[in-house]
């Protein structure tokens, strides 16, 4: 394929050309239910109540949803995904997701074995990105009193260099290996703290190579601005600016605080907005793509055309290491698989951890994907067009 031929986001061919007949079944039946406003709002009190008093429903999740949205509870269990994504050209990002702890314990295990996805990665082509949240080795209260200014007392002093010291060690690690590593973006009451941790590390780390990735989520109103004086820094300051790019998860959490302790939201007036920025980030980065690398985490079909249009204008080879596009694992296959096809550079998240750990991460992905009154969601949508393809062979 040459560089100017588009990818079409409607080939459901390709986009589930590693799904076997009965993999499509369990992904109809699975969106079907996810369809059903009620019983997704119902899903989490009663999931929760239910492992809480023990009953034996870890089974029946671990066979619908988390197979689904997860590669399993370990590294090894990933091993089936991570071919099977590989086969159709698209790399893994191996994401611990542990959410949600504070014992000083479980983050040196969350360190130690988001660390063991680092070395997977330096070991294995098929996985050429890697990811933490920082909130996995750093407690949420501890960075929030960060982000106010307030002066920290020498107990919390210490478990704020202890929780550096985390991130230190990734990160060094990533460099070490020559692995890139990205640091999720999250609530905007924490995130001040988390963009100052990433840019010092990307100043540590990416001297000769972009190792440490920031993210920047344009649903914020003033991300775009960020994202250009981070990249003046770094151009001023002679390091490569990592940056991840998506438009931003917790919006209706954002918007509820503002709403509840009366300050302006940080979010933007309206999704039009989001998308402008989105799409003006992607003009920008690939304007400056030999001091910039950049991921670009989305499910939107019309940014990832602009990007592949914006590669193409520019005269940016599709296999340039400086830029990716990323989906996550069992959402918008018609994007990574059809994008990985035209030979761009693609990688899916997939999350991996122990069931009730990642209970909250699934309960997100179902509410993502409910439908508007009356309409079959993108991706039933999608599944069906495939499933008739096949039955019409
Ligand atoms: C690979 C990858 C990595 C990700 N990493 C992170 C991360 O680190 N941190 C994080 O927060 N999220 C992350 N996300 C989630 C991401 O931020 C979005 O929530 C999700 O991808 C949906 O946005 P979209 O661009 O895919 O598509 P769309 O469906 O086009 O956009 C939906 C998004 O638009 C925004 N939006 C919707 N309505 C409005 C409105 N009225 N006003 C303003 N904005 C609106 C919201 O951000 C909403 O999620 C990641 C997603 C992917 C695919």
């Amino acid at each position: 394929m040459n560089q100017t031929d588009r990818p079409s986001f409607e080939n459901t061919e390709i986009a589930f050309r590693h799904c076997s007949n009965y993999d499509l079944k369990r992904a109809y039946w699975l969106f079907k239910v996810i369809n059903v406003n009620f019983l997704v709002k119902i899903g989490p009190p009663v999931t929760n109540f239910a492992m809480k008093i023990g009953l034996p429903i870890k089974g029946l999740i671990k066979a619908t949803i988390f197979k689904h949205f997860c590669g399993g509870e370990t590294i090894e269990e990933c091993n089936n995904t991570i071919k099977n994504l590989y086969d159709g050209g698209v790399g893994t990002i191996l994401d611990y997701s542990i959410e949600g702890e504070d014992d000083e314990q479980v983050f040196d295990q969350t360190r130690d074995e988001i660390m063991r996805t680092i070395k997977r990665a330096s070991s294995d082509k098929a996985v050429p990105i890697t990811v933490f949240k920082v909130t996995g080795v750093a407690r949420f209260g501890l960075l929030e009193k960060l982000d106010t200014g307030a002066q920290l007392s020498t107990d919390e002093q210490e478990e704020w260099e202890k929780a550096k010291a985390r991130v230190t060690a990734i990160c060094g690690l990533a460099h070490t290996r020559g692995i890139p590593v990205m640091i999720d973006a999250e609530e905007s009451w924490i995130q001040q703290t988390i963009d100052m941790l990433a840019l010092d590390m990307m100043r540590r780390f990416n001297r000769e190579k972009a190792i440490v990735y920031s993210t920047y989520q344009l649903y914020r109103h003033d991300k775009l601005a960020s994202l250009k004086s981070d990249h003046a820094i770094a151009v001023k300051e002679g390091f490569i600016l990592g940056a991840k790019l998506v438009r931003g998860a917790y919006m209706e959490k954002e918007r509820k605080r503002a709403d509840e302790m009366g300050y302006p939201s940080p979010i933007q007036p309206d999704k039009a907005s989001a998308d402008k920025d989105y799409d003006a980030a992607l003009d920008f980065c690939t304007d400056h793509i030999d001091t910039i690398a950049f991921v670009a985490g989305t499910h939107n079909e019309e940014s990832c055309r602009l990007l592949a249009e914006l590669l193409d204008k520019k005269r940016i080879d599709h296999k340039n290491p400086h830029v990716y596009f990323s989906q996550l694992l069992g959402m918008s296959d018609n994007l990574s698989f059809n994008l990985a096809d035209a030979k761009y550079n693609v990688a899916k998240y997939v999350p991996y951890g122990p069931i009730k750990a990642v209970l909250p991460y699934l309960f997100r992905r179902a509410q993502e994907n409910t439908a508007i009154a009356g309409q079959m969601s993108r991706e039933l949508s999608l599944i069906v067009k495939e499933i008739k393809r096949r039955n019409a062979r």
